[in-house]
């Protein structure tokens, strides 16, 4: 996961631009989050664990002075979750100092480790910190440093860079991650993973950062390299498009909210079902619930209502209350189900910890049948670039058949996705997305790393 913004605007306050260009993105991690500020001479830094809203104020915003700035917010899939693996990272060269941003996963990372200079020290457990390393490393200019840093890491990154006078911003070979760029009216640039980042801080979308793309932002204007690699080819995470990016983001052309109304109704051509209602499982399967619901002709209800500040983080550390989670989160509208056989279409199943609590809940709301549908395909496979999505041993649909799943969830009847119509709804081709997690194909992971049998 993790979410990342930049920002270069000569005369102003980059470091709440970037505040508030990370709170429009805080979906994709809450665990740590950190801004990183320069003002043509020293970069100032602040980060700590927890949301945003509750990591900065006044006092500490008012420290980050200066017309450039990274932001980052955090959630762990390589490395522990403690402070020192928070970003942005802010690394001494002898070129001048660097404050450095990262979202994806290297896969790499030992090769990387090991190019290092046996004085190199290493604060934190996270791939981010050797690339870094890597940059601090490598000679010539940033944007040479870069280059070279382009040729020889593996796996997803998207990242921003900021030195004292300078904003790179850059994306594997690949693109698994996303990452586009926006213009300020009155002069700068602003980079972030999302497009629905730009809007709220008053920047126009301009374009996405592209795969091997180097963005070098300076206050005369935007400057593009494009690192050639022969083996690289498209691969956009499809898991961006069924559950991670937000529904007013715009990828490749491609709304997600459009994306993911369009596997609904394409979920129901594929699995028609005789029932009253439809519902969604809030937040990130509404577009696909009233998708469903246009394409079948059924009623689009609001079956459970979510709220909206519990999140993750404070749910998992005691495992009681981890077990009531669902019910923490959700509340049933009664009204809407008592009675009713009800579809209820929700994005994934991952280890289906989450579903057989729906399914409860809304039998105890009084709906009489409860007819699953999933947006995507199963999840087979686990994820090496960046996406937490559980080992072969965890994910339910490695394991079991989709009747198994749909008896351990209690449902009348469950329909997935086919990876054929996921595609055709993403409006992108087979061959431009990672589908590692539905396939077990990767783009650039070692073979060991992907065999079954070195995981499960
Ligand atoms: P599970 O309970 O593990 O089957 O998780 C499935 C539910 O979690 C679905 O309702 C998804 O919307 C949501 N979900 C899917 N992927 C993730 C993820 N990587 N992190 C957090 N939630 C997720």
């Amino acid at each position: 996961m993790c979410g990342i913004t930049g920002i270069l605007t000569p005369g102003r306050d980059a470091a709440r631009l970037a505040y508030f260009g990370l709170y429009a993105l805080q979906h994709r991690g809450q665990e740590s989050a950190g801004i990183a500020a320069g003002d043509g001479g020293t970069i100032r830094s602040h980060k700590d664990m927890g949301l945003i809203g509750a990591i900065f104020d006044e006092e500490s915003l008012a420290q980050l002075s200066g017309h450039i700035a990274v932001g980052h917010t955090r959630y762990s899939t390589t490395g522990s979750s403690i402070v020192v693996n928070a970003q942005p990272l802010l690394e001494t060269t002898e070129i001048g100092d660097f404050a450095f941003a990262h979202n994806g996963n290297l896969t790499n990372t030992d090769e990387l480790r090991e190019r290092l200079s046996p004085s190199t020290t290493l604060q934190a457990t996270s791939d981010s910190e050797v690339m870094a390393k890597a940059i601090v490393e490598a000679p010539g200019t940033m944007l040479d440093r870069i280059e070279h840093v382009l040729s020889i890491a593996r796996g997803a990154y998207s990242i921003v860079l900021a030195t004292k006078d300078e904003l790179f911003a850059f994306r594997d070979p690949w693109g698994v991650r996303p990452l586009c760029i926006g213009a300020f009216e009155d002069g700068g640039f602003a980079v972030a993973s999302e497009s629905c980042a730009l809007p709220t801080i008053g920047a126009r979308y301009l374009r996405e950062v592209e795969p091997g793309e180097i963005i070098r932002i300076t206050p005369k204007g935007m400057e593009s390299t494009v690192v050639v690699n022969e083996s690289a080819f498209p691969a956009l995470c499809m898991f961006e498009y069924i559950y991670f990016a937000r529904p007013d983001s715009t990828l490749n052309g491609r709304s997600i909210y459009m994306a993911r109304y369009a596997m609904g109704r394409e979920l129901a051509k594929e699995h028609p079902v005789d029932a009253d209602v439809v519902m969604a499982i809030p937040d990130s399967a509404v577009p696909g619930g009233i998708g469903y619901a246009a394409q079948s002709g059924l009623p689009y209800i609001e079956g459970l209502i979510k709220n909206r500040y519990i999140g993750r983080t404070f749910i998992s550390p005691d495992q009681d209350l981890r077990a009531r989670g669902v019910q923490l989160k959700f509340n049933p509208v009664v009204e809407n189900l008592r009675g009713q056989r009800v579809v209820v279409v929700d994005d994934s199943i991952v280890r289906g910890t989450t579903t057989p609590r729906i399914v409860k809940l809304l039998r105890e709301a009084g709906a009489r049948e409860v007819h699953l549908r999933i947006t995507s395909p199963p999840i087979k496979h686990p994820c090496y670039l960046g996406v937490d999505m559980a080992t072969y041993d965890e994910l339910i649909a490695a394991n079991y058949s989709i009747e198994e799943i749909r008896v351990k969830a209690g449902a009348d009847s469950l329909g997935y996705l086919s990876l054929e119509g996921l595609i055709a709804a993403s409006g992108r081709k087979r061959n431009e997305m990672c589908l590692g997690c539905l396939t077990g194909e990767y783009p650039n992971v070692p073979a060991a790393h992907s065999a079954r049998a070195m995981v499960g």
